[in-house]
């Protein structure tokens, strides 16, 4: 009987011992898949972040374009896109030097993302001084409105440029496609904000102009 006795404490021991020890092991578990998560997130954000303007980079851009693109054909409401793209920035960089073509950049990607009025509104950097907002829900003149105000804040800013060919201020184009149900795909809004924004720089620059309207009906702005 005492054999069984003191056997039996010592078995108890142990199951407390046990208990104590998986209980231990299981938070470092909970920490660690927490700290995984969170290295996850940041690797994922960062992945998703360009480096100088610190606004979502090309590859965020394509991801948000298709998943806007599903869910505008499931709405049947336009999805707009606005492609912007900075004038005469070459003679910038050459004059003004690189480092403060950066600090343009910049305070352009800031300017952008501070006017689009709607928190699922999107905008991004495509690449080199070429810019990107995806606006859900909005046809082409909503997004037309979108594209002036940009227009006009980068240009109140006066940022000089005395080299530039337009104003003595940094200025951009914007060309603006709009599309919903069948006729809408990434290739094809794509390709009409392109084609708008090849447009505005033909009629000088410093304009926003939406697809296919003709000349005559094209809204753009020289103010
Ligand atoms: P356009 O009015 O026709 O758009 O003329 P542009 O000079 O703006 O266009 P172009 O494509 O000839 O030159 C784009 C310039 O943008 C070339 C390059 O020096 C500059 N650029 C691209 N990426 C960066 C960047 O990350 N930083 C800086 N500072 N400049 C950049
Ligand atoms: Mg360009
Ligand atoms: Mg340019």
């Amino acid at each position: 009987m005492t054999d069984t006795g003191v056997f039996g404490d010592h078995r108890f021991n142990l199951i407390i011992r046990d208990l104590s020890q998986r209980k231990e092991s299981e938070r470092r578990l909970i920490e660690q898949t927490h700290e995984l998560e969170e290295a996850r997130a940041r690797y994922k954000k960062l992945s998703e972040t360009d480096p100088l303007t610190k606004i979502a980079n090309r590859r965020a851009y394509e991801e948000r374009l298709i998943d806007e693109i599903n869910t505008a054909k499931r709405s049947t409401k336009p999805l707009a896109l606005i492609m912007l793209d900075v004038d005469s920035f070459k003679q910038y960089n050459d004059y003004y030097g690189h480092d403060l073509g950066d600090v343009v950049l910049k305070r352009i990607a800031q300017v952008i993302s501070e006017s689009l009025p709607r928190s699922t509104d999107f905008s991004g950097r495509f690449g080199g001084e070429e810019f990107v907002v995806l606006l859900p829900s909005t046809d082409i003149f909503g997004a037309y409105q979108v594209a002036e105000k940009i227009r006009l804040s980068i240009k109140s800013l006066e940022i000089k440029h005395i080299k530039s060919d337009v104003k003595h201020v940094i200025t951009v184009s914007a060309g603006i496609a709009a599309l919903s149900g069948d006729s809408l795909n990434d290739i094809e809004l794509f390709k009409q904000a392109d084609t708008a924004l090849y447009q505005a720089k033909e009629a000088g620059r410093n304009k926003s102009i939406t697809f296919k309207l003709s000349n005559k009906d094209n809204r753009s702005n020289k103010l």
